[in-house]
């Protein structure tokens, strides 16, 4: 692999996002808002590193002095061995999103995911209190891991793991000190749901609708998708359509970003109307 060296001015702030592939990546658009929003010297970039190049390329990285980047898929586990520190929420949800190089060079993984779950609730329904509640979580995947260890640090009192492979809802379930249930029990437990987050693949462009039916909901229950293509999922149509409150999918990867943002260039940022316009144009 050809060493990597960001194509930006010497005296900038450098930081950017690392996977493979890459080019879909809206990564540059956010923090790129950001920097120009604040008048930071610094630049965003994208790098396509393969898996046998991981450990290469972040070197390559750390030695151009980048400020640290984020970290999407196939990397996200193992950028964890690359890491000198991990923090407690990396460690827990077990994955790497977030990376801050210290002065010295070292690694200090984090995890952001879960913080952008639920930011992205409190924005929506500022009024939404976590606590009233049991919650379902759809799926257990590597993103049900963040929103889980999310609504546990958010109070939700009891939360239960429906999953297609239901061995691994089981075992989410025993990790996180939750619940679990078989797909088949959907309508009894939703009876009594407070909060429904889908954190399944189905309904995002190219899979398989997700189809339950939100009629056993109460009425009070909130609706999310994490899945934000289409920004629209066809679960958040059936609970418009039932009257219920929902939020979509996008937020959660807008504020995500806000630590790795503040930790480079050490600025606090918000996500702002002009913000969603630009990543949902
Ligand atoms: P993942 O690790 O591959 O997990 C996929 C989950 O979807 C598993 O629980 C899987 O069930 C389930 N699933 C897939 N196909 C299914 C089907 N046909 N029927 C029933 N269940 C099915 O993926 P992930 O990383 O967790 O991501 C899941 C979704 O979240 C993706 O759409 C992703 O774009 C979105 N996401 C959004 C954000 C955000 O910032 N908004 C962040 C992360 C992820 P099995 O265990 O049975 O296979």
């Amino acid at each position: 692999m050809d060493k990597i060296t960001p194509v930006c001015p010497p005296e900038f702030l450098c930081a950017g996002v690392i996977g493979h592939p890459i080019a879909h990546s809206k990564s540059p658009l956010i923090h790129g808002y950001w920097l120009e929003k604040h008048g930071i010297k610094g630049c965003y970039q994208r790098y396509d590193i393969l898996p046998e190049f991981l450990e290469q390329g972040i070197s390559d990285l750390v030695d151009a002095g980048i400020r640290g980047f984020n970290v999407t898929i196939p990397h996200k586990i193992e950028i964890m061995k690359f890491c000198a520190e991990l923090s407690d929420e990396a460690r827990a949800i077990g994955a790497v999103n977030t990376v801050v190089v210290r002065a010295d060079g070292r690694l200090l993984g984090a995890n952001t995911d879960h913080f952008g779950f639920i930011e992205n609730i409190r924005n929506a329904k500022p009024d939404f209190d976590f606590s009233a509640g049991p919650a379902v979580v759809l799926g257990a995947g590597g993103a049900s891991r963040a929103v889980l260890y999310g609504l546990k640090q958010a109070g939700v009192p009891k939360v239960t793991i429906v999953n297609r492979t239901a061995s691994k809802a089981q075992a989410l379930a025993h990790e996180f000190g939750c619940d679990s249930a078989d797909w088949e029990y959907l309508p009894d437990i939703l009876n009594s749901c407070h909060l429904l987050v889908n954190t399944t693949s189905l309904g995002m462009v190219g899979h398989d609708p997700l189809e339950i039916n939100l009629s056993f909901l109460p009425d009070n229950c909130l609706v999310s998708d994490i899945v934000y293509a289409p920004l629209m999922t066809g679960l958040l149509k059936s609970a418009e359509a039932r009257g219920l409150d929902f939020v979509t999918g996008i937020g959660m990867l807008l504020h995500q970003a806000r630590p790795g943002f503040e930790a480079w260039f050490g600025q606090s940022v918000e996500v702002d109307k002009a913000l969603y316009s630009l990543v949902l144009r």
